[in-house]
């Protein structure tokens, strides 16, 4: 290990060889081992700032996996966010509307974890931030779960008595889907078909084969049967108590009388286009205390959750006025 020194003895003439005490070889074996191991600190080091090694490497696409799959979780937690809010808006604005019961509070719905930090244990990673923030999504999901479940508890236990109002409440399409070729216009601010100003439209329209049936969507009592001054053309107006009446216009026939009781799903006349209307459709509207209200949100008896969010979507979508 050590190199092997001699001295010059020049009472002798001779090279001698150099004898260290014990004290020296030791101190000599420390100072090597520390110079050993300052530079091994040191080049790897070096090594760990400018090269990559396997297992670093596959750590570090870990790492990005891992971001990866928490930008796809917030995505998901988005959609299922946006899901919840249409069921709170239904909630809110037709299951408990049809009881009479006040919308919950956005200040219950929305109310937060009480206590302290509740994310202390995620913080002081890398990735703290996008840990703690979908930590915080699901937590509000959760709540916001708990309150809407809730809420449905109050709304099943009124149910059980008002079979009656479940009964009048318009709850179905007013066309049979066989018959009608799609809904052509929705509810809401769009340009006139006859002048193309921008006008509201208070209803839904059904496009479909003139003469196809058009069917009363709740329990109630005919109030107007006849031809209409307004351009609604052949129109049949059903009062179903508790504040709500439909308006079935444009039929090509009529095949009720005033004051003639009926009950939901009865054929009241036939799908036409007499009136201010540009071809066969049934223009049908929902109304409560004699306001138009949207009907998209009165189908729930015959459509699916799926075929809502179609109806949702299709909103977005060019829509062509008949009035
Ligand atoms: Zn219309």
């Amino acid at each position: 290990m050590f190199k092997v020194k001699y001295y010059f003895d020049e009472s002798t003439l001779t090279f001698k060889r150099v004898r260290l005490v014990k004290k020296q070889k030791i101190k000599r074996i420390i100072s090597f081992l520390f110079i050993t191991g300052i530079t091994a600190i040191f080049i790897n080091i070096l090594l760990s700032n400018y090269y990559t090694t396997p297992k670093l490497s596959k750590l570090t696409n870990n790492r990005y996996e891992l971001i990866t799959k928490y930008d796809l979780l917030q995505d998901k937690l988005s959609d299922v966010n946006t899901a919840l809010k249409e069921i709170q808006h239904r909630d809110d604005y037709l299951y408990r509307t049809i009881f009479e019961l006040e919308p919950v509070s956005s200040s219950i719905r929305l109310a937060g974890f009480g206590g302290s930090n509740r994310y202390i244990e995620l913080e002081d990673f890398e990735n703290s931030g996008i840990m703690i923030e979908t930590s915080k999504q699901i937590d509000a999901i959760t709540n916001q779960l708990v309150v809407q479940s809730k809420s449905f508890d109050v709304v099943i236990e009124y149910a059980k008595n008002k079979e009656l109002m479940l009964a009048c409440i318009p709850a179905i399409q007013p066309v049979a889907i066989k018959d009608f070729d799609r809904i052509s216009d929705y509810f809401g601010q769009r340009s006139d078909p006859f002048n193309n100003q921008p006008t509201m439209h208070y209803g839904m329209d059904f496009t479909g084969p003139e003469g196809s049936e058009v069917f009363v969507t709740g329990d109630g009592v005919v109030v107007e049967a006849g031809h209409s001054l307004f351009g609604y053309g052949n129109r049949i107006t059903i009062d179903h108590g508790f504040g709500y009446k439909t308006v079935y216009a444009h039929l090509q026939e009529i095949d009720v009388v005033p004051g003639q009781k009926i009950k939901r799903g009865e054929v009241i006349g036939k799908l036409g286009n007499t009136g201010r209307s540009t071809g066969n459709h049934l223009h049908y509207e929902v109304r409560m205390y004699d306001k138009p209200i949207d009907p998209i949100n009165y189908y729930f008896n015959d459509i699916t959750a799926d075929e809502y969010d179609q109806m949702i979507l299709a909103l977005s979508k060019r829509r062509i006025p008949m009035d």
